[in-house]
Parts: structure tokens; sequence; C-alpha cells
């Protein structure tokens, strides 16, 4: 396939080439030249986009979500074939990978591969291998079992786990490190070290759920590849704790997604203002709003998350990601949960959007949902960017989306979306 006289937007932060052809040869982006270069012949029957007045950067990634939130209704023969479904509807809106952080073990190998085999859904990236404390988060208050969660007391329960993991089949390792320290509901930091030490020597990433500075801190110390989520703040009038937190991620080159779209649903989500300004910026419509209003789940409490909370936790996040930033920290961009939003996939659009809003420059906005998540699990050689050899993941859109984000939010400016070299939609 060709895709000629485009505007590239590489997804690494770098500066946008207009007038190029691009090239995609088995599934990969095979030539990036500038069109005036000119190709001497079209291979006949080969595909050609016309790229021009367009931008094409590279498939978006949902880098933290639980596909369980959206199957587990359902009775187990119907579970596969709905979340190939919501694989699809996330490649429908431009997002070509996604990765599940755990809760759906039964189902997370078969999907994956049937997932990256399939160019008509996003590619899903999946985990067998996730730690909690004894009786820690979220065996307690949501899972409501044990199931998909290994419940760790010590470094000995750590390796006890480890030596019946088969750590070379997950796409990475999660980690709650979540609770009161030495309070047993919290990993015990010893048996984080080990875990992250074993992943690593199997060439695997290692995503730390943490609730506070101090776990966000000691997880980094202890060698996490990527911080889930935004601390809940000590004191949130005081920014110096997040001083020192963005100088010890950016000179340890950890990557931190704040999931900041969680926690606006779960302090706002029940108040109709809420739901009238994602329709004010384009995440909603009227009658999607009205769905969500009729959901079971709408207005009810989350378990373990105070609205209250959530309130200080999101304005702190919104302040705060700008410092991280400009400390050289690695913003990536997931959405984690979709509650009150229309679709999975539009969690992670409002991610993009609030990032943009909290003031992050969307060339940076742009790398966190595709570069800096391939980056996430390990997949940065050959995901995550349109550079030559990489995957041709990829969306075309009509407006340029460094100019405001908002271009890749409305679904009216995608041209194209492109799956493994395949157009899949357009
Ligand atoms: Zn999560």
């Amino acid at each position: 396939m060709i895709i000629k006289d485009v505007t590239v937007i590489d997804g690494t932060g770098g500066v946008p080439r207009a007038g190029m052809d691009v090239i995609i040869a088995d599934g990969r982006f095979a030539d990036i030249r500038p069109s005036s270069a000119g190709i001497s012949s079209t291979p006949a029957g080969e595909p050609v986009l016309d790229g021009r007045g367009g931008y094409l950067l590279p498939g978006l990634w949902e880098s933290h979500t639980h596909l369980r939130d959206y199957g587990v209704s359902l009775p187990e023969p119907e579970r596969f074939a709905h979340l190939q479904d919501v694989l699809a509807g996330y490649l429908g809106e431009g997002i070509t990978s996604v990765c599940d952080l755990g809760g759906m073990p039964e189902l997370s190998p078969e999907l994956r591969d049937a997932s990256k085999a399939d160019t008509a859904v996003a590619s899903l990236f999946t985990t067998e291998a996730v730690f909690t404390g004894i009786d820690g988060w979220p065996v307690t208050g949501l899972l409501g079992n044990r199931s998909g969660v290994m419940e760790v007391g010590s470094a000995d329960d750590a390796r006890r786990y480890l030596q019946g993991l088969p750590l070379d089949e997950v796409d990475f390792v999660k980690c709650m490190f979540d609770g009161k320290a030495g309070g047993g509901q919290r990993l015990p930091r010893a048996a984080l070290e080990v875990i992250i030490t074993a992943a690593h020597e199997a060439g695997k990433k290692v995503l730390v759920h943490i609730a506070t500075g101090t776990d966000m801190r000691e997880a980094v110390e202890a060698g996490a590849d990527c911080i889930e989520h935004s601390p809940i703040p000590r004191d949130p009038r005081d920014l110096s704790e997040v001083d020192e937190l963005a100088r010890i991620m950016a000179d340890a080159g950890t990557l931190y997604c704040p999931t900041i779209a969680t926690w606006e649903q779960l302090a706002y989500g029940a108040y109709p203002d809420y739901l009238d300004q994602l329709i004010t910026d384009g995440i909603l419509t009227p009658d999607g709003a009205k769905e969500i209003m009729a959901r079971p789940t709408y207005g009810q409490p989350f378990p373990k998350h105070p609205a209250e909370e959530c309130r200080i936790r999101f304005d702190y996040a919104m302040r705060t990601l700008p410092l991280f930033h400009e400390a050289g920290v690695k913003i990536v961009a997931g959405s984690d949960i979709a509650r009150v939003m229309p679709t999975p996939a539009r969690a992670l659009l409002r991610e993009l959007q609030l990032f943009a809003k909290a003031g992050v420059p969307n060339s940076a906005v742009i790398a966190a949902a595709t570069s800096r998540a391939a980056e996430k699990v390990g997949k940065e050689a050959t995901m995550g960017t349109v550079t030559v050899g990489s995957v041709a993941d990829a969306v075309l859109l009509d407006a340029d989306p460094l100019a405001d984000v908002s271009h890749l939010i409305d679904q009216r400016h995608v041209r194209a979306v492109v799956s493994s070299g395949h157009i899949a939609h357009r």
C-alpha cells in the first residue's frame, strides 16, 4: 500500500514532515520518502491512499484498561465474541493496540492471540502475572474473588509464585503496590523487588499500580518500568512532593500513566454537569448521555475510591501533569475504566483531551498514546511510531492533531485507520 503526499507525525515527538510518500509492505512501514522524489511506478493492484492535506500518525494505544469490565455480566460462551467486538470498536476509533492490565485470566491468552492475527480488531496485550498483597486490592472490594491475582505476603511467597509462572508467555507483569506499608494488604517492598528482578531477567516490563507518593517513590526505587495512576497527594496545596517524584522518575526513566479520566469519572460521574461537559467536548452525544444514565452502575460509588478523594486526586493530577512533563518524565496514556463513557475507546480519547487541557504540549500528548505506550510494554523497537520497519498501524486524519488534539477525538476527521498494513476503516 502507498499513502501519497501526506504529512507524517511519527509519534516520537519530533517535527512533522510534510509531502511524504509512505510505502507499506508485509504489514510494516517499508519506506518513507519525499513525494517530490517521485515513485517511478506504482505496482498494479497496489492500494493507494491519497494523503494530500492529511496527517498520518501511529495508531493510538489504550495502555491501561480492564476488558473484564465489558464482559463480566455475559455468560462465558458469549464473552469471547463480545470482547472481540469491543476490540473492533477500539480499532474503529483509531486505537490499534490495547493493554489489559489484568482481571480476566480465563480469556486473556486466547483473546490476545486471536486479536494479533486479526487486522479487523485492535491488538491486545495481556498478562496472567498480577501480584498484590494478602487480601490486597482488588481482591477485596472489587473482584469479590481471588482468580487471576497472586496474593504475596513475603519475598519468599513471590519466589514461589514466580517458579510456577511462564513469564515468557505474558506481555508484561502487573503489581499492585497499594495499602499501608507493612499492613498486610500492600505487597511487601522486598517482594516487589524480587518480582521486578525476575521479570526483567525474562525481558518483561513491570507496571506498578500505586496510591500515594510514598508508594510511587518506593516503586521507582525498586525498578518499576511504569507507574500506574497519579498519587493521592500528601497535601493538595503542596507541589513539592511532585518536584521530588518527578526528579527521581526522570532520572530513572520511569514512565508515568496517570489515568486522569478515571479520577474524573469517579469524582464527577454522578453529576449531570459532567455529562454536559463531555457533550461540549465532543466525547459524548445527548443520546449517549441518556444511555449512560440508564446503566445500573450509574451514580453508584466505586469500591475503595470515595468521590471526594478522587476529586482531590483529579485536581492534583491536572495541576501537576505539566510539572512531570517539564521535568522530563515520559507520560503514557491509559484510561483504566469507562464507567461513565459511551464506549471504552472514548475513555482513552478523554484521557488525551485531559492531558491537553492540563497543559501538556500536543506533540507529547500524541507521543503518550503512541511511542510511549509501545515502550511501556517493551515494543518500542517495532510499534508505536511511523518509522521504517515499524508495524504499519496508523491513523490518517484530514486535520492536524498537533494544532488541536480534538481532531483525533472528532471521528469526522478520520479518513482511514490502518491495522498491520491493512485499511481497517475509512
Ligand atoms: Zn487498572
